[in-house]
């Protein structure tokens, strides 16, 4: 079995910046730079040729490149359910465009539908139960004017997500162009 997703991996500048936010946040682990990414859809455990229907699918989506700017910060859960702290993405129709193609291609390959709404975010750290709330507020109000690119989305990506000691590592196994 294979662990995937398909993602838009980060242009190194972009990755500079948010990675110049890491500090102040006691009990929060932050994700490597080189790990920074905006998951388009979780795949999940599937058998390697599973893996390849899903790779066939994605290799026929069509869809234009675009510019995509990050901005602001937000914290999934609230108080003592605080569980990780994001980046967020300015609105943009070519990402839902892209992002809804992306789904139904992986459902055609035969995985199942993806029922929770799509809320675009890069992951900037998982939080422990200790971290502490007002250090997290000042956290997400103190970068509520994060601005990130705009950045040239070209491609996206599908990646494994191989499990280690530690944090997982993901590699790129493919690469998918967007029309210029
Ligand atoms: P860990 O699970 O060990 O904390 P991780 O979440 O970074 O590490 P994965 O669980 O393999 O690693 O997830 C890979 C990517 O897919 C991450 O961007 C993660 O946020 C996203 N992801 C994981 N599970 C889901 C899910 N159920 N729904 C949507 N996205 C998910
Ligand atoms: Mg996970």
């Amino acid at each position: 079995m294979i662990r995937a997703f398909v993602a838009l991996d980060l242009p190194p500048a972009v990755k500079a910046t948010l990675a110049d936010l890491r500090a102040g946040v006691a009990g929060a682990r932050w994700t490597d730079p080189a790990d920074l990414h905006l998951t388009l859809r979780f795949v999940g455990e599937v058998p390697e040729d599973r893996l390849e229907e899903v790779h066939l699918a994605l290799d026929e989506i069509r869809a234009p490149a675009f510019d995509l700017t990050l901005e602001g910060v937000g914290q999934f859960g609230q108080g003592a359910r605080s569980r990780l702290l994001w980046a967020g993405v300015a609105a943009s129709p070519a990402l839902a465009h892209l992002q809804a193609k992306v789904e139904s291609a992986v459902v055609r390959a035969g995985e199942p539908t993806e029922t929770r709404r799509f809320t675009p975010h890069v992951t900037l750290a998982r939080l422990d139960r200790q971290a502490h709330p007002d250090r997290l507020r000042r956290f997400v109000e103190g970068n509520a004017l994060l601005r990130a690119g705009p950045m040239p989305v070209d491609r996206f990506v599908l990646f494994e997500s191989r499990p280690g000691s530690g944090r997982p590592r993901y590699l790129p196994l493919q690469d998918y162009p967007l029309l210029g």
